[in-house]
């Protein structure tokens, strides 16, 4: 009985004060990768309606479009994309196509989530096509840095504000929330690496220099001959003998790569070829940001631990 009247005194509540209704109203953010999504969720909480273009088991480079991407991009008040080029296969025609005037570059609904992050592989010289998929204004691949991810929250919490300042101090908030998860993170982590210090590995792709820098490996090759370029039977040859003169027995892999490559080099090394996420969704248990970097360490380190891969 008691409950009852509370429910119906909270609905004339909720009647008799709209501000309370608009203050649960929602933003639509639609953000090309899962990860900037989970980000934006972060930050956002029950303010905002998140949704993500691209899958995390998707490659980012290469995004089928689908008509319901337009569908999302029409709705949008805030468009949050990764930058450095790593979209301009699949992304700038349907931005077009979507006639949102909101979420077009230079619009204020349109974040380039990379200008205030730490950027990597900047080309120094001309690129050529010979050089493969090179990205003319550095890797992509940024968000595997946890600090790069508060950075980009940080991006988040200014847009949202700016689009939405009733909801600023809940925008503060959740930030500093989730600010306070990452930095427990950061320490979780770094003990689970600190064992193995500059260990070597190869990966395919070079989807990880963010992340090697900020957690003290070393990457020595690469499966792809260049980025971008499927692998080559002379660039196989050479990976092997390199990997064995330098006893390399880790090779990591992006799951939408084939595993034919690197298994065989896997055979010829005795290296483990370890699947890890480079994206949030790319496996199940990387549900979210913080927990694609307790996923990838955690199988990291159990590779470090069964190869008896040291500190050099
Ligand atoms: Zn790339």
């Amino acid at each position: 009985m008691k409950s009852r009247v509370f429910v119906i005194s909270l609905g004339l509540a909720l009647l008799a004060a709209p501000s309370l209704l608009r203050a649960a109203a929602s933003l639509n953010v639609v953000a090309t990768t899962e990860d900037l999504a989970s980000i934006a969720r972060e930050v956002g909480g029950d303010r905002v309606k998140v949704e993500a273009l691209s899958r995390g088991y998707q490659d980012p480079h290469f995004v089928e479009a689908k008509p319901s991407f337009i569908l999302k991009l029409q709705r949008a008040d805030l468009l949050v994309v990764v930058g450095r080029e790593l979209e301009i296969g699949w992304l700038p025609p349907l931005i077009t196509q979507s006639r949102n005037a909101r979420i077009q570059p230079g619009s204020g609904g349109y974040l380039d989530a990379s200008q205030n992050v730490r950027i990597l592989d900047v080309p120094t010289g001309p690129i050529t096509r010979a050089m493969g998929d090179v990205h003319p204004s550095g890797n992509p691949h940024y968000w595997l840095d946890p600090n790069n991810g508060r950075l980009v929250a940080q991006a988040i919490k200014a847009k949202l504000t700016e689009l939405d300042r009733a909801n600023a101090a809940y925008y503060d908030q959740r930030y500093a929330d989730f600010d306070r998860r990452l930095a427990e993170g950061e320490k979780r982590w770094d003990a689970s690496m600190a064992p193995y210090k500059n260990a070597k590995i190869v990966t395919y792709h070079r989807s990880w220099p963010n992340f090697v820098q900020r957690f003290g490996l070393q990457v020595i090759g690469y499966v792809e001959p260049r980025p971008g370029i499927p692998p080559s039977p002379a660039h196989t040859l050479e990976l092997i003998a390199e990997m064995k003169r330098q006893q390399i027995k880790i090779i990591c892999v992006e799951p939408y790569f084939d595993l034919k490559t690197p298994t065989s080099v896997g055979q010829a090394t005795g290296a483990q070829v370890v699947v890890l996420s480079p994206s949030v969704g790319g496996v199940k248990e990387a549900g979210d940001y913080i927990q694609l970097f307790d996923y990838n360490l955690r199988l990291l380190v159990t590779a470090c631990k069964e190869t008896g891969a040291r500190p050099s």
